[in-house]
């Protein structure tokens, strides 16, 4: 059963501590991160099951959810279950060494793999929009995206500005759960930061958590204090609750060029996540029931006009860039001819990262206690601190992360240092230095496990983009490798049809079986990144193969 506040809307909350519900560790894990992502701290809208992403869910209605926990309280050691878009439909025996949790959400068929069918399917209660973490059971909150972030934001510093972002104006949209981390993440690199979101609930979350500093009055006082804190050189973030067209069209009117421009809106969906211009909020909602072909259409509209804007800036000299998130797709389909002038953010900036077997690795402390993560942290220091932008990196998170859930950190380590890492953290469990297990998982956006041609295969050197076969043989690899959980998702960031991804998460509960599956899962989780860059032609993933010493077969 569901806890149930006095309003009776659910409320939930992994369970901390060091006593367990379940048969053992691997299994308790997932019993807590379910309910950790759908944490009033950690997910956007808990009531609907909506963690983050437009409506990327944890379970695919609140019966399938109640099932889900009942299944995992009674799942015995060698079973696996198997979650189908956000239900369990069914309990295996398998193995001890095999996953606990099978998950495959949202996955149509080539040519029914598009919104129409996906929303025919939803409204008849079969399929679930599982985003990448939500129906994955491993989001973190927006700390989940700081780093990756912060890594986009410092690369295009060290590309465009030498280095510097002091004295640079970002501008964005959207500071929902992925986006909220911008603000953050570019004051750490050191810019001055502006964005508008239209809900005012989503500003007001940002601020709570310290992720953004300033909420402005209006789109006119947003621009003149950002514009301000940019000469002074401060590394401050302004909020404003606006449509992403107001902010950009008094930016434009204005004759203003930022630095940096970008978008974290929910533009992948046009019907549930991306809000149409000239209507507030609660008008926008009313429509989206009422008539939901007028909202998209509407919405249509105004992601052409929003990137006509970004157009108009880039042209002016802004350095402008797609965030994942489909706005140029939307816009070029509705008739922006142009609109892929504005180059997305993997080829630009993160696929050198991926060729190395790097991506948003990530891991939270079972026990609920933010000491364990503060040991982790003092690990990564002692393992990696030469690497000058991760020490920075743990410094600043330390400082300036508040945790939402259970505390977790974020660290893009890559090939050989994740399974290094990942034992040692085993070794603290073993010897009692931590009060509970750690579990270590993923964002599906890595470096071997999503084919996604809008966004993380964007451009690939051999024309690969829309190869799948990449993330089913990483889900298989897993499998065989034995991670606690699997999952297969289509969607993610850029909408049903145009991506398909897998995860995994593995748990470090200090036994000996627990090393051999870190040892083997966190090897060939980033391995096969680094091959999947070395087949489709680049030099870099080569010679990271040859020095890590990948074998990529006699291919
Ligand atoms: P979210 O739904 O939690 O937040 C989106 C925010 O955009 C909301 O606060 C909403 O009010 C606001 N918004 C919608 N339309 C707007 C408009 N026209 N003008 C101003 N504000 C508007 O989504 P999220 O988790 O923050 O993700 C944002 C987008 O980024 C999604 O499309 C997601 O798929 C994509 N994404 C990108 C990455 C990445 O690595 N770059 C990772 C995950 C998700």
């Amino acid at each position: 059963m569901f806890p149930r506040m006095a309003n009776s809307a659910p409320s939930f909350r992994a369970p901390r501590g060091t006593s367990i519900t379940c048969a053992n560790w691997q299994i308790e894990a997932m019993y807590r991160m379910v309910q950790n992502n759908l944490d009033a701290e950690v997910a956007e809208d808990p009531a609907r099951l909506i963690v983050y992403g437009g409506s990327g869910q944890a379970a695919r209605n609140h019966e399938a959810l109640a099932g889900i926990l009942a299944t995992i309280r009674r799942l015995r050691p060698d079973e696996t279950m198997l979650v189908q878009s956000g239900k369990c439909v069914g309990v295996f025996r398998t193995h001890v060494d095999a996953p606990r949790a099978l998950l495959a959400n949202g996955n149509l068929v080539g040519d029914w793999s598009n919104w129409d069918e996906f929303r025919r399917l939803q409204q008849l209660g079969l399929v679930m929009y599982g985003q990448m973490t939500a129906g994955s059971w491993i989001y973190i909150g927006s700390q989940g995206i700081v780093q990756g972030t912060y890594e986009t934001f410092a690369a295009a510093g060290r590309r465009h500005f030498d280095g510097e972002l002091r004295g640079r104006l970002v501008v964005s949209a959207g500071l929902g759960g992925m986006g909220g981390a911008q603000p953050l993440a570019a004051t750490l690199a050191g810019a001055t930061f502006l964005a508008a979101d239209v809900d005012a609930e989503r500003i007001r979350k940002r601020l709570d958590t310290r992720y953004l500093d300033h909420l402005a009055g209006s789109v006119s006082e947003a621009i003149d204090l950002a514009w301000k804190k940019r000469a002074a050189r401060q590394p401050e973030s302004i909020g404003v609750v606006a449509n992403a067209t107001e902010l950009l069209d008094a930016i434009v009117n204005k004759g203003l060029v930022p630095d940096l421009l970008t978008d974290q809106t929910s533009a992948h969906d046009m019907l549930n996540g991306y809000v149409p211009d000239g209507m507030n909020l609660d008008a926008a909602r009313a429509l989206r029931g009422s008539d939901p072909a007028a909202y998209v259409r509407r919405a249509r509209d105004t992601a052409v006009r929003h990137v006509r804007a970004m157009r108009r800036l880039q042209d002016r000299g802004a350095v402008t860039f797609d965030y994942g998130n489909n706005l140029r797709t939307e816009a070029r389909d509705a008739g922006v001819a142009d609109a892929f002038t504005i180059p997305g953010f993997v080829p630009e900036y993160i696929r050198p990262q991926f060729c190395e077997g790097r991506g948003p690795f990530r891991w939270v402390a079972l026990s609920g206690e933010a000491s364990d993560i503060a040991r982790t942290d003092e690990l990564v220091l002692e393992m990696f601190g030469d690497d000058r932008s991760l020490a920075t990196w743990i410094e600043a998170a330390r400082k300036r992360i508040a945790f939402q859930g259970l505390p977790a950190r974020i660290c893009w380590l890559g090939y050989g240092e994740r399974h290094r890492f990942g034992l040692a953290v085993n070794e603290l469990v073993r010897r009692g230095e931590l009060q509970a297990p750690i579990v270590f998982g993923r964002d599906h956006l890595d470096c071997g496990s999503v084919a996604s041609p809008y966004r993380e295969t964007e451009a690939m050197q051999d024309g690969s983009d829309a190869v799948a076969d990449w993330p089913l043989l990483n889900a298989m690899l897993n499998v065989a490798a034995g991670a606690t959980w699997v999952s297969v998702h289509n969607g993610g960031g850029v909408g049903i049809g145009k991506s398909l991804h897998a995860g995994q998460v593995t748990v470090a509960d200090g036994t000996p079986d627990a090393a051999r599956r870190i040892e083997r899962v966190l090897t060939v989780d980033p391995g096969i990144g680094i091959a999947r860059h070395a087949d489709a032609g680049y030099d870099l993933a080569r010679s990271v193969a040859r020095e890590r010493h990948v074998d990529l077969g006699a291919g």
